[in-house]
């Protein structure tokens, strides 16, 4: 019997680059099989090369939260996560982890599942994130956000750390903003006045079949009054402090569908991708714009 050592496995291992590498390069080719480059997957001596050769630190902001018993938990980090990655490969960005244990808003915080980090907390965490990246030497960064709660906070850490720093710039854009009411109500997926937005509605159940249809489970939440449509296409925030007889969702779940989620991320990566071309090509034109 072959006595296999410690040792042994970790110098089987020094091969394995060779291995992995072989697999990649047989790796069928198209847009599909790219990957981006992950912060958590440069290795020690790389860090220098990291940052130099990527113009754009992207750092995608998720949630665990209750979203209806249909859907998961990690439903925002799902989306965002997936969305941060196509994005990545398509702007030359650097791919951070997506930051998951964030503030959760006061009438999904008291469900079963929600976690959720107080708000100056979340803002000092988001800031010491934000300084640490900078400080690699970062001067564009990314912010993507997948969770309502985190815009407070999320913005409040981008004030806060661009005041003290030289030469950066922090862009920050909600992904579900690229698909306005307008926009949905004319392609006619979901039959609802605010066009299938709201928390865990059928727009956002579509968005996470898109990447992970089987953690969706219809079955299980039956269609709610269509929520208000309050803006008429002016943004606004409303904050509740409880949401009494709120099952946590929202909206006519059963028109959601992995094909409708597909083409909605779409649209909004293909958005997401434009809007950043536009910032970094433009960098050097002076002003706050
Ligand atoms: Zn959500």
């Amino acid at each position: 019997m072959t006595h296999i050592t410690r040792r042994g496995v970790l110098q089987a291992g020094l091969a394995l680059p060779g291995i992995v590498e072989a697999a990649y390069r047989d790796a069928p080719s198209g847009k599909d099989s790219e990957k981006p480059k992950r912060f958590e997957e440069v290795v020690g001596f790389e860090v220098e090369e990291a940052v130099a050769g990527y113009p754009l630190a992207i750092l995608p902001l998720g949630s665990l939260e209750f979203h209806g018993p249909h859907n998961p938990l990690g439903s925002d980090a799902i989306i965002i996560s997936g969305i941060a990655e196509r994005v990545a490969v398509r702007t030359n960005g650097l791919l951070f982890p997506t930051v998951t244990f964030t503030q959760c808003p006061a009438y999904t915080a008291h469900f079963r599942g929600t976690i959720s980090v107080r708000p100056d907390v979340m803002t000092m965490y988001f800031s010491d994130i934000l300084r640490n990246i900078l400080h690699l030497g970062f001067r564009n960064v990314f912010i993507l956000n997948g969770h309502d709660g985190n815009i407070g906070p999320g913005r409040g850490a981008i004030t806060q750390v661009a005041a003290e720093t030289k030469d950066a710039a922090l862009l920050f854009v909600n992904w579900w903003e690229f698909l306005s009411s307008e926009m949905m109500k004319t392609m006619g997926m979901f039959h609802q006045a605010n066009g299938g937005h709201g928390h865990g509605g059928p727009l956002e159940t579509s968005a996470v079949a898109a990447f992970r249809p089987d953690l969706i489970h219809l079955e299980k939440s039956r269609d709610l009054p269509e929520p208000p449509d309050l803006s008429r296409g002016a943004p606004y925030f409303l904050q509740k402090s409880t949401a009494t007889d709120w099952p946590g969702y929202s909206g006519k779940v059963s028109e959601a569908s992995s094909e409708k989620g597909r083409k909605l991320v779409q649209i909004s990566e293909d958005g997401i991708v434009k809007l950043v071309e536009n910032w970094l090509s433009r960098s050097e034109v002076p002003g706050s714009w």
